[in-house]
């Protein structure tokens, strides 16, 4: 197990569901993932399988019917973040384990501070971290773009196009860092500079549509970079991209998150995207993480059968291969809370029990001897990040006859089977 210094995001118990009038799909139903300082977290899984919409819940991007569930939390752990939350409601602020200023810290205070006498909303700040699931729009504004980021994979949509990219970088920088004029213009173009793109000054005043493809991304990653972020949140930024053009901007990444001290979260559904970006890598399926692990440990020793499925679906560049393996059917659309593994009708080593049981994230380690306690019982040191590889599937621990780690999954289960629904929590 590797840990490292405390998280800059911690994500827990991460639901967000679309109702309609026929259904509430749980597009993502329990994510938890922790997001390390200059960390790089790949979250991979097919089309449908809750990583843009875990992405867009950081941010509160979640557009309607979706909503993101009041038990979820997206801790965002920054002291001067809190400070500055702190001081933009000073009015409302209630610390809780200090009563003067000289008395508390931003590491150990826990403030709570009621939004508006209109929504009863509150901003819950514990040990240095905001919880954004929980907080009002408008701190959750304060934190995007100068504390998270947002790269999205469509460059073009993302750009406006009657705009010149010198007036869309130039107008982020007005909003975010006060700058004009010519301090807005160099800045622009430094921020081009930045990102690769050539004649930076005459690159300002062409529209997005004079951009190639290539170019587009990179100024796209200008506009996430113009508020300085702590966290970038990508989402397929080099998917649209032809496999040359995907390289440097992966290389591009990996100079601004040196250059920067960059925190990213890289989602992609493309495994060699995640063996070539991520430090660590969480597999998603229906909703759901199914599988965490650093990134080595995951291509040597994939643990869950989806993964096994996806690792076996890249094609090698050697070998005499006629047809690669596929994983048949598709992802379900999770419309039921889980009571069983969403993966079982696919599953190739599915057993009766996984269609009865919810399977909770285990540790699973080379023989599973080195790791054997739950998601729960780590043991990591408070404020690390926890890197232990785990899998949520009934055949782990591998150590333990069947019905002794069937009967762990039933014990740690405490979330499949409710019926809880948005409309509960309206
Ligand atoms: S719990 Fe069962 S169905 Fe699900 S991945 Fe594991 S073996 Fe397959």
């Amino acid at each position: 197990m590797t840990v490292t210094a405390g998280p800059v995001l911690s994500i827990t118990d991460l639901q967000t569901r679309f109702a309609t009038e026929q259904e509430t799909v749980r597009a993502v139903d329990g994510v938890s993932l922790e997001l390390g300082p200059q960390e790089t977290l790949g979250i991979v899984g097919e089309s449908g399988s809750g990583k843009s919409v875990t992405a867009r819940s950081i941010l509160g991007l979640v557009e309607e019917p979706g909503r993101v569930h009041p038990d979820s939390t997206v801790r965002y752990h920054d002291p001067a973040f809190v400070q500055q939350i702190a001081r933009e409601y000073t009015d409302r602020v209630r610390w809780a384990t200090a009563d003067t200023a000289d008395q508390r810290s931003a590491d150990d205070s826990f403030v709570t501070i009621t939004a508006g006498s209109n929504t009863g909303d509150s901003i819950t700040v514990e040990r240095g971290a905001v919880d954004l699931a929980g907080a009002p729009d408008s701190v959750v504004r304060s934190a995007r773009g100068g504390e998270i980021a947002m790269v999205f994979q469509d460059a073009l949509s993302s750009l406006n196009p009657v705009y010149t990219v010198g007036n869309q970088l130039t107008e982020l920088l007005g909003t975010h860092q006060g700058l004009s004029g010519t301090a807005a213009t160099e800045a622009a173009a430094e921020l081009l500079e930045s990102v690769g793109i050539p004649d930076p000054k005459r690159r300002l005043s062409e529209y997005p549509h004079q951009f190639s493809g290539g170019m587009r991304q990179r100024a796209v990653i200008a506009l996430a970079l113009a508020c300085d972020p702590t966290v970038l949140l990508c989402d397929e930024p080099t998917t649209a991209l032809d496999v040359t053009i995907q390289s440097q901007i992966l290389d591009l990444f990996d100079r601004l998150q040196r250059e920067r001290d960059l925190s990213i979260v890289f989602i992609t559904h493309d495994m060699g995207v995640i063996a070539q970006v991520a430090d660590t890598v969480a597999v998603m399926y229906a909703g759901e993480v199914v599988e965490r692990a650093p990134v080595d440990r995951l291509f040597d020793q994939p643990k869950h059968p989806y993964t096994r499925g996806l690792l076996r679906s890249i094609p090698g560049l050697t070998g005499d291969v006629d047809r690669l393996p596929t994983i048949e059917g598709s992802v379900p659309t999770p419309t039921e809370p889980p009571t069983d593994c969403r993966y079982a009708p696919r599953c190739p080593k599915a057993f009766a029990e996984c269609e009865a049981i919810h399977p909770e994230h285990v540790a699973v380690g080379a023989s599973d001897e080195d790791q054997t306690e739950t998601e729960a019982g780590t043991g990591t040191a408070a404020g690390a990040v926890d890197h232990t590889h785990t899998a949520a599937c009934l055949l782990y621990p591998a150590s333990e006859p069947v019905d002794q780690r069937v009967e762990q999954h039933v014990g740690a289960d405490s979330s499949g089977g409710t019926n809880d629904s948005l409309e509960d929590d309206q």
